[in-house]
């Protein structure tokens, strides 16, 4: 009989999990290979008394393994935590970690997001069309407890496009953060163009998720076991 693995994802945003959790259905499943249980940190830490990392790392991986490492330890579970963001070129990477708090906005998400493409688009304002190359970039990192510096899995997941140019309108209504200001010029798309599952198929957590699932596939249990 398959084991069950429980994993926590080391994150409040219920949209994650949920994003997660269609990824990795639409997986091709051994059932030879233990199964995935993937809880969000609400449902184990329902008195909210975890508190939360200090994301300060100098890339993506830095912050997706400190993420794993601080829930794996505060939980005693094995623990799932992904960071993500945009690198635009003509910015030498920037906003890269700091993609969040770009603009330094405080305020609901609709409000931060605003700022932060607003002033994305005020530091290209003399960068041409064919200059604003950029990717969405999203590291994965799986931890068990007890395994100090260790790291189970470690993975990256990455979407090129461009960030559109001077005159062009932002598009689409989907999505969240940058995806109004990022087309991907295979679809002729930006991302806020494309449906949940059209995004998932392209998309740097998309991929981040799937490599993470054929992992599993290929080393099942072994990977958490503890
Ligand atoms: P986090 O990984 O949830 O902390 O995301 C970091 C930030 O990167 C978000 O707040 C967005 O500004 C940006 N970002 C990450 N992924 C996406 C995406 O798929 N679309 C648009 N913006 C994104």
């Amino acid at each position: 009989m398959a084991v069950t693995m429980k994993i926590v994802l080391a994150t409040s945003n219920s949209h994650k999990l949920d994003e997660i959790v269609a990824i990795w259905r639409d997986q091709p499943h051994d059932e030879a290979v233990a199964s995935i249980e993937l809880v969000g940190l609400d449902t184990i830490d329902t008195h909210r008394a975890i508190s939360e990392p200090i994301e300060d790392g100098q890339t993506f991986e830095d912050n997706a393994v400190l993420k794993a490492r601080h829930y794996a330890a505060a939980t005693g579970m094995v623990a799932l935590a992904d960071d993500s963001g945009l690198e635009v070129d003509a910015l030498g990477g920037e906003p890269g970690v700091c993609s969040a708090r770009f603009a330094r906005a405080i305020g609901p998400r609709p409000i931060v997001d605003q700022a932060n493409n607003k002033l994305l688009l005020e530091k290209l304002k003399d960068t041409p069309a064919q200059q604003r190359a950029a990717r969405f970039v999203c590291a994965m990192a799986l931890v068990a407890p007890g395994d100090g510096d260790g790291v189970l899995v470690l993975v990256r997941g990455t979407v090129e496009g461009r960030i559109i140019g001077p005159g062009e309108q932002r598009r689409g209504e989907n999505g969240f953060g940058y995806d109004p200001l990022f087309f991907v010029p295979e679809l002729g798309k930006t991302t806020a163009e494309l449906s949940g599952q059209e995004k998932n198929a392209i998309s740097h957590r998309g991929q981040a998720a799937r490599l993470m699932w054929r992992r599993f596939q290929r080393f099942g249990a072994d990977l958490t076991r503890h």
